[in-house]
């Protein structure tokens, strides 16, 4: 593991080496950080966080009996670290159950497949349907096939493969099969849409995820097909005040599956399936975003924000995603917290309810706290796994770019390069608070493997290498270390 290299002669020869000409952070602050690095490399603490949550409240889908549950046992685990104003703010959402399903071919092959109902997903008839399938290489063969009746009663079936990357970069493209296959089946008349599942993995896992819902921006930015707009203006017209859910079922088969009808489609054989799905809309639920501080020494008032969401999907133990994010930021925020002397600035950790099902906690913490947002002074999430931090990003003023080019600099042993400084991505939940002109940094995680589990009953927690979670908690305890215990204006001054 290279992070080992970065031994503690390392750090200290960085130290020497940047503290004549560094302006913005002191030596004594930068000490400290070198000192919060080792200490998290060291540390188990993140690691353990997971392991608890993961075991001790397992699946915990937003607005469900165990989503309260793992808000029960934040409180408790915050306490116990010693966090200060610990708090659940609660909010009300509408809560969609996945219920149970059966897919299978019928002809030509007649053999059971595994799929997993998209989020969102609506019920088939009580004995199921069995239709044909109209097979779709790609979302964009869909969106543009003429709306000629050709898929009436029948089910689409969509076949896009997600590119694996570093970066991620594969999933919003492969993803749009997901937000909105459902819709331009919809409008065509379909009885039902099945997908490829978005991941990477060539495991027997079908990948859930949430679809979306069209309103103005998703029209505006073109990504509906004529017989998408004809229909919704027919038959939703109020759909930009009203969000518009899926009437016919949506659901993702594994990547084995998916092959097994594509061979089947290019023999030039018809297929037959029947799909039974009892999913649906159960009325509104509680979540609650939850809350804990170290507060500032000398301006307690501003904070920065860092979170994860602590929701997951209902089919695992939602172990990378985003039991991780949970671990990492709680835990380098509990290494500041033992350090003898408190940051200039508050630390504010919140664990986001119900991500998964459309930021829902993000949204409610911006409505709830609206006349705070003036005081964070800079926000991020982890919610990308537990893999090796390779980068930092940032959007923020130009002091705040400069402050963040010294702060690499410091982090530099544990692998971590200087990326982009103008991007406004501080993770999903920051998105609302982003979008009021709070200032983001991002640690860039390596992300070759996370959508081979993403979304996964695999997504348990196995998975997780216990030095690369450490590598991230110490990265992240050094960076919101420097940014707690500067007085640096990250924000630019128009915003
Ligand atoms: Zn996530
Ligand atoms: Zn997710």
């Amino acid at each position: 593991m290279f992070i080992r290299v970065a031994s503690a002669a390392c750090l200290l020869m960085s130290a020497t080496a940047y503290a004549q000409d560094d302006a913005l952070i002191s030596e004594e602050s930068a000490a400290t950080a070198r000192e919060l690095m080792q200490r998290g490399l060291e540390s188990d603490t993140g690691y353990e966080i997971v392991r608890s949550l993961t075991t001790e409240v397992g699946p915990r889908l937003g607005g469900s009996e165990q989503e309260a549950r793992a808000r029960d046992w934040a409180v408790q685990m915050f306490t116990e670290l010693g966090f200060e104003n610990v708090r659940v703010e609660p909010f009300e959402m509408p809560y969609w159950d996945r219920g149970s399903i059966e897919l299978r071919i019928v002809e030509p092959f007649p053999q059971m497949l595994i799929g997993s109902a998209l989020g969102g997903s609506a019920a088939t008839p009580q004995n199921g349907l069995e239709r044909d399938i109209v097979f779709f290489d790609s979302f964009d063969a869909l969106r543009d096939a003429p709306d000629d009746g050709s898929l009436e009663g029948r089910i689409a079936y969509v076949n896009d493969r997600m590119i694996s990357a570093q970066t991620g970069a594969g999933y919003g493209p492969a993803n749009a099969k997901r937000q909105f296959a459902w819709l331009e089946a919809e409008a065509r008349g379909a009885a039902a849409v099945i997908i490829r599942s978005v991941g990477t993995d060539s495991h027997r896992f079908p990948h859930t995820g949430m679809m979306s819902t069209p309103n103005a921006s998703s029209v505006a930015a073109g990504r509906h097909s004529r017989a998408v707009i004809d229909y919704l203006n027919a038959e939703h017209p109020d759909f930009n005040e009203n969000r518009v859910w899926s009437s016919i079922p949506a659901v993702a088969v594994s990547a084995p599956d998916a092959d097994q009808i594509e061979r089947i489609h290019g023999a030039g054989e018809t297929l037959r399936a029947h799909l039974s799905v009892v999913a649906g809309w159960r009325g509104m639920r509680q979540s609650g975003n939850v809350i804990a501080e170290i507060p500032g020494r000398e301006l307690p008032d501003e904070v920065v924000l860092i979170g994860a969401h602590l929701d997951s999907w209902d089919e695992a133990t939602g172990a990378i995603d985003d039991g991780a994010g949970v671990g990492i930021v709680t835990a380098a925020a509990h290494l500041i917290g033992q350090l003898p002397r408190a940051p200039r600035r508050t630390i504010r950790v919140v664990l986001f309810g119900a991500e998964e099902v459309g930021l829902l906690g993000a949204f409610a913490y911006a409505r709830q706290n609206a006349d705070e947002i003036g005081n964070i002074v800079l926000a991020s999430e982890s919610d990308f796994g537990a893999g090796l931090v390779w980068s930092l990003t940032s959007g923020t003023s130009d002091e705040g770019t400069a402050f963040l080019d010294e702060t690499q600099r410091i982090i530099s042993p544990l692998g971590i390069i200087r990326g982009d400084r103008a991007n406004r991505g501080g993770g999903p939940d920051i998105i609302p608070l982003a979008m009021q002109g709070v200032p983001v940094f991002r640690l860039t995680q390596d992300g070759t493997d996370y959508f081979d589990l993403h979304h996964t009953p695999d997504d348990t927690f196995d998975k997780i290498d216990p030095d690369e979670l450490a590598q991230n908690v110490a990265a992240w305890a050094a960076v919101v270390w420097l940014a707690a215990d500067s007085d640096v204006e990250f924000r630019t001054q128009d915003e």
